[in-house]
């Protein structure tokens, strides 16, 4: 699987050309990788950044080995065995590995199993040894991450420590750890400690690191978001690897009801700023939404998921939606500055932030920042462009299926025989996907494309030339004895659309938003009319949206300031001298300049 051009194939020569580099240099500048080499001495040292600045350099190491199974760059191979040497040598003899505890003159091992993240450190490094095993096999990274996983295992087993980590993640990464390694051990643990959560292990707090209820009783993901869709993802994998049909059936019902009411128009998750969490159900204002650029990852982790799991279409919709908007939005076109939150509504034009430092990030979401003190979101986002090809295309008894449109050729075995095929697109720019077959030595095949919730009037043609109706929020197949040569076309009415919120969430009455495609558009207020407020505007949704310059055009009121009071008798009109406003998408916002922004907009 080879992404070989258009947006996805783009951001991830940026990520390798620039975000890794700016990300390592963060880490040595702020002496983070130093807390390794300090904790090798085996003295007492002064240690920088928080206690769980060691995944950083994990989740670096991850988007690594991803870049190097994508194109075998040398100078990055260079640096995996220069942070791996830096790593194992603070590793003790029975596999612990930390930083922040356990080292002379640190609090001892696992003594604050709430903020600690010891747990959840490993879990990084252990999800980096994962790539790492699938893009090049074993060497002395995947040894460390497989003693800290035995020492996991050795030490929070039946009759061990019998509690969780504050910050789920080890759960997933050992079930990861397990398939590729066939170890069952791994498994096994990751099993005990999803089965753990909801037994109050932990002190206080319950909701918010997901302690207060089982996994398999909870009805939706609650608490703080990453949190939740790390241990969503990681208890996916158990029931999958396990055959816990109910466990998974649970899992399925909680991100159902959390996508139907607890997710932003552009994926976003997470939809309040106090702990970073989930709010309740259409308490959705897009002011406040958090929406952290990792909770997005976690979210499509888990769509992923659930798409290998269920074989269901509509998780890849989310997985599309999630990344188009805030995925990408979420790294600047340069790949050195990065949103930390994803708000869909920015009141001020903010001015540049500093660029000496480290940010703080809860003040993050106004402009994208180079690095925060808790710098979760650069890195994660670095490893999840490098591996983004992944989550393109999957293959099962049914044969190939493809689930996000890029150009890319994919070259793989469908029920023991070779099928290669090469996809071309501009996708969303237009939407004609085709896919062209170079190899088939297997007969009769299907192959399927997944056709997004909002393509009414979608269709694809075979082989045979005959367009047929393909259905919304299903795969389109075509099954035929493909030969060298023939072609798939699917066919996607990519018009912008209007798109409104349910009546149940307060935050955006009267608001209407514009979508094209997988696409969320926004204003900016340096759009607007100079001296105009974007407070002021209104949009006018009976009026035809048009296209102009690659820009999506809306007509609209620039109404009068409020007075010293804003209520009265009458309904507001929507007054105004009328303007024209061109639309910018959500991922491009705070691309040309500080500017306010809004994705929905009062309608006049
Ligand atoms: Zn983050």
């Amino acid at each position: 699987m080879r992404l070989t051009g258009g947006h996805w194939s783009e951001r991830q020569a940026v990520n390798a050309a620039a975000t890794i580099r700016h990300c390592l240099h963060w880490l040595e500048a702020l002496e983070w990788t130093a807390n390794f080499d300090r904790a090798a001495e085996g003295k007492e040292f002064k240690r920088t950044g928080f206690q769980f600045s060691d995944s950083e350099i994990y989740k670096l190491a991850e988007a690594t080995a991803w870049e190097i199974g994508r194109t075998g760059d040398p100078g990055l191979e260079e640096e995996l065995q220069k942070l791996t040497a830096r790593i194992g040598a603070a590793q003790h003899e029975d596999g612990y590995l930390n930083t922040a505890f356990g080292n002379p003159g640190q609090e001892p091992r696992y003594s604050d199993l709430e903020w600690g993240h010891e747990l959840y450190c490993f879990g990084h490094l252990i999800q980096a040894a994962v790539a790492r095993l699938r893009n090049h096999g074993e060497d002395e990274f995947t040894r460390i991450a497989r003693r800290a996983a035995d020492h996991v295992c050795d030490t929070f087993g039946p009759g061990g420590i019998e509690r969780i980590c504050g910050h789920a993640e080890i759960e997933v990464a050992l079930a990861e750890l397990s398939r590729a390694t066939g170890e069952p051990r791994y498994l096994e643990q990751a099993r005990l400690f999803i089965e753990r959560h909801g037994k109050g292990t932990l002190k206080e707090n319950g909701l918010y690191y997901q302690d207060d209820v089982t996994v398999r009783d909870a009805e939706v993901l609650r608490g703080h978001a990453v949190r939740a869709l790390y241990l969503t993802s990681g208890a996916i994998d158990v029931a999958v690897e396990t055959g816990d049909a109910e466990l998974l059936e649970s899992l399925r019902r909680q991100w159902d009801r959390t996508v139907a009411r607890r997710t932003h128009l552009t994926g976003g998750m997470g939809s309040q700023y106090a702990d970073e969490a989930f709010g309740r159900d259409f308490a959705l204002n897009p002011d406040e939404a958090y929406s952290e650029s990792c909770a997005a990852i976690a979210a499509i982790m888990t769509a992923w998921r659930l798409t290998l799991a269920t074989g269901e279409p509509h998780h890849g919709d989310m997985i599309e939606r999630i990344a188009w908007n805030v995925l990408s939005g979420a790294v600047a076109p340069d790949g050195k500055s990065f949103f930390y939150a994803n708000p869909l509504h920015q009141r001020t034009a903010d001015p540049e932030p500093p660029t000496e430092g480290a940010l703080p990030h809860l003040s993050a979401g106004g402009r994208r920042g180079h690095w925060f003190e808790v710098s979760c979101c650069p890195t994660n986002l670095a490893r999840t462009f490098a591996q983004f090809a992944a989550y393109v295309a999957t293959t099962s008894e049914r044969g190939l299926q493809i689930h996000q449109f890029t150009p890319c050729t994919i070259d793989t075995v469908v029920d023991g025989a070779r099928l290669a095929l090469t996809v071309e697109t501009s996708y969303p720019d237009d939407g004609v996907i085709a896919a062209r077959i170079d190899a088939n030595d297997g007969g009769a095949r299907t192959v399927s494309f997944r056709v997004p919730h909002w393509a009414e009037g979608a269709t694809i043609t075979g082989p045979d030339g005959i367009a047929r109706t393909a259905e919304p929020g299903s795969f389109a197949d075509v099954t035929a004895d493909f030969a060298p040569g023939d072609e798939i076309r699917l066919h996607l009415p990519i018009e912008p659309r209007w798109t409104y919120p349910h009546r149940r969430i307060d935050g955006l009455h009267g608001c209407a938003a514009v979508e094209r495609g997988p696409e969320v558009w926004c204003v900016e207020s340096i759009d607007l009319p100079a001296g105009a407020d974007l407070a002021d505007l209104a949009i006018d949704d009976r009026a035809p949206l048009s296209e102009r310059d690659g820009r999506i055009v809306v007509q609209g009121l620039l109404g009068d300031r409020p007075g010293e009071w804003p209520y009265g008798p009458d309904a507001d009109a929507g007054s105004g001298g009328p303007a024209e406003i061109a639309l910018v998408p959500f991922r491009l916002r705070d691309t040309r300049g500080p500017a306010a922004m809004r994705v929905w907009n009062p309608i006049a």
